[in-house]
């Protein structure tokens, strides 16, 4: 897809629809990938510009795979939304709100974590409980092929017992309810409560490529921009499916800076 900075001017020209909304993944988009996930940290130069946006948009949003409290501590902007667990919580104004009919599948994705726990011990691997979801991380493991084959073999059977869908994410396996929820459907509601005619939407992974889709389906109300933020381990569809990409956070903090100053008219600082 066509590198953002060469396009410039359809930003300019969805930037004109009001009400407007922005909506950011975190990890990958405005956080550069870390060994772990708690070594991660939100680009300064990117929160600075969330900061000014927040008070300027209708709204502004992190969307991301962790809970959306542990997103919000993150990012650490109150005036902006968080979706969480991949759509499904979020938190507004101080509130984790869950989507309905997530009945008791925290206990069975603990249930299955705890199984998956006695079945591998591989170096390096961290199970990672969200609540709601589950990440099983292989970054760390010195034979990373070796490490996926082992959690996929144990994993299937288990999820499977316990109702549950696997996904793959950046050197990490998903578990999730099989609900209808994703980043993609918690985008969508936000922009109906909110009314959006306009909305960009930037991530660098498969989960955000959900909302790529979701913003390109015929007779929509609103206009959205799909930004993949595209690196080595960028899959495919991120790039395929974006309507202009740009390359790492290092290209996200650039085009926030200019979204400022579109938006308020002079640089954040
Ligand atoms: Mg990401």
């Amino acid at each position: 897809m066509p590198y953002l900075f060469d396009h410039f001017d359809s930003v300019r020209e969805l930037l004109s629809l009001a009400p407007f909304g922005l909506f950011t993944d975190i990890d990958g988009t405005i956080s550069v990938i870390a060994p772990s996930s708690a070594e991660a940290r939100v680009s300064p130069v990117c929160r600075e510009s969330l900061s000014v946006l927040a008070k300027h948009l209708a709204v502004v949003v992190g969307v991301s795979g962790r809970p959306a409290a542990e997103a919000r501590k993150m990012v650490g902007i109150d005036e902006m939304v968080y979706i969480g667990n991949h759509g499904y919580e979020r938190w507004v104004g101080g509130g984790v709100e869950l989507v309905p009919g997530v009945g008791d599948y925290p206990a069975r994705i603990k249930a299955v974590l705890d199984e998956l726990r006695k079945l591998i011990s591989i170096e390096g691997m961290i199970f990672e409980n969200k609540g709601l979801t589950a990440s099983i991380h292989y970054r760390r493991c010195r034979d990373r092929e070796a490490a996926l084959k082992a959690i996929m073999s144990a994993v299937g059977g288990l999820a499977r017992a316990g109702d549950l869908r696997v996904s793959m994410g950046k050197m990490a396996v998903e578990l999730r309810p099989p609900l209808e929820v994703s980043k993609g459907t918690a985008v969508f509601s936000l922009i109906r409560e909110h009314r959006l005619s306009g909305a960009i939407y930037l991530g660098d992974d498969l989960t955000d490529v959900d909302v790529f889709v979701a913003f390109h389906q015929r007779g929509l109300p609103f206009k959205g921009l799909a930004i993949g933020v595209v690196g080595e381990e960028t899959v495919p569809q991120v790039t395929r499916q974006a309507d202009f990409t740009v390359n790492g956070v290092g290209d996200v903090e650039q085009f926030l800076k200019r979204l400022v100053v579109e938006v308020v008219g002079r640089p954040a600082s």
